[in-house]
This record gives structure tokens, sequence and C-alpha cells, in this order.
């Protein structure tokens, strides 16, 4: 492939993945990781932080290419939820197009505001994804909000839950040996994936739909700028 431009369209995005399975990766959700292992192996992840929609193009993308991913669902974002009348067909989409379906979890930020402790909370978001999906959940990854603290993930989750009684068999920290590529805040602080992968046979990628595809950008600085509940010092991070 030449004279790819390493942006956020659809366009590259297809590229990175196409040229990751001419590289001989297999390329996996969670769920499915295991039996992967002992091969160039990329295990595919998204956080569907704010806007859904955007999700479904990208779960579009991958079942064209044989490719099925986890998709991490809030129950509880600002912006959306899965009971809404348009997310809900949006999600419902996802999963029957084979892909994972894993829990975003907000437990530990919110157990406060709802007066319970963080292994109920977490339990109830994700009794919620399995009764309204039809599914089990056994991947959960940790939702870390605009202006989190700054040693917000020194104590994830999952430090404090213990994964066997909350019934999780996949979160991102089992992934340690694998070298972790995100495009947070809209930046690939190591590069962009398809740029990694001359370099690394073991790969977690972490993509963020919400910044993918023609308007994304300007859709989200919107969606961060109008919200009165994020200060302004954080919404000068976007
Ligand atoms: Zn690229
Ligand atoms: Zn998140």
């Amino acid at each position: 492939m030449i004279n790819m431009t390493c942006d956020f369209s659809y366009k590259h995005y297809r590229e990175i993945l196409k040229k990751a399975l001419n590289k001989g990766f297999i390329i996996s959700n969670f769920k499915n990781s295991n039996s992967k292992r002992g091969q160039k192996q990329i295990i595919l992840r998204h956080d569907i932080d704010y806007i859904p929609y955007r999700a479904l193009k990208i779960a579009q993308i991958e079942k064209s290419l044989g490719i099925y991913s986890t998709f991490f669902v809030r129950v509880h974002g600002e912006y959306y939820h899965p009971f809404e009348k348009k997310v809900y067909p949006i999600m419902s989409q996802i999963r029957n197009m084979g892909h994972e379906i894993g829990l975003h979890t907000e437990a530990r930020n919110l157990s406060e505001g709802f007066k319970t402790n963080i292994k109920e909370l977490f339990l109830l978001e994700k009794n919620i994804l399995e009764k309204i999906f039809d599914l089990k959940i056994v991947s959960a990854a940790e939702h870390g909000d605009i202006g989190k603290p700054k040693n917000f993930w020194q104590n994830e989750i999952f430090t404090i839950l213990n994964k066997k009684e909350v019934k999780i068999k996949f979160c991102p920290s089992d992934f340690k040996d694998y070298k972790y590529i995100s495009d947070s805040l809209g930046k690939w602080k190591e590069g962009c994936l398809c740029q990694n992968l001359d370099t690394h046979d073991k790969i977690q990628s972490l993509t963020h739909p919400d910044l993918w595809g023609e308007g994304a950008n300007e859709e989200l600085r919107k969606l961060i700028k109008d919200n009165p509940q994020v200060p302004e010092k954080h919404k000068k991070t976007f």
C-alpha cells in the first residue's frame, strides 16, 4: 500500500486493518483472545464513550474484513445510554454482526453518588447489559472521563474488584505483555497503529469510534464544549 495517510478517516481505518491482515496478524476481540496466543496478534478494542452511531460504521468495516472486535458500552454515559431508542438498535446491530459487547464500567467513579459499593454497582451495570442485549458479559474495561484525577489508572477497578467474583474473564490489564496502542484524545502517542505493525507482534489496540470518520472531531468538540458540566480547563484538552 503506497501513499497511506495516517488520518482518522474510515478509508485509513480499513487500510490499517488490511495491512495487519496482510502481515499475518490474527485480529481478535477479548473473549476469543486466548486461542490466538502464540501467533502475531492484535486484540482490538473500542470504547464507545460519547457517540454510538460512529461505532456502527467501525463495526461494519471490520465485519467486511472478517474481523470481530470488542465494543465497550457505557451504561450511564452523559451523552448516551443503551436504553435510548436510537442507541439500542445500534448496539444490537453491532452485537448481531458477531462483535463482542463488553462493559465500559463507571462503577468506581459513581458508587459514592449511588450510595452503593463498587462491586454491587458493577454487577448492576453488567446485569443491565446482559439483560437488554441477551448475552453474557465476560470482558470489562473501565471508563476514565475527561478531568479524571492524575492517578486514576493506578487504582483501576480491577485492583479493587476480584474479577472472578464478578464473573469477568478479560480486562485490559490481562494483556500487559502486549504493546498498548491508543488513539486517546485524537492523538496516537506512539504513532498510528499501522506504524507499529513492523515493530510489535503482540498489540492491544484501543480506538475510540467517536474520533473516526468525516466531521468526527468537530462533532466531539461541540458536544464537550456545549456541556456546562465539563469544567473549562478540561474543555481545553480537546
Ligand atoms: Zn496509519
Ligand atoms: Zn471511556
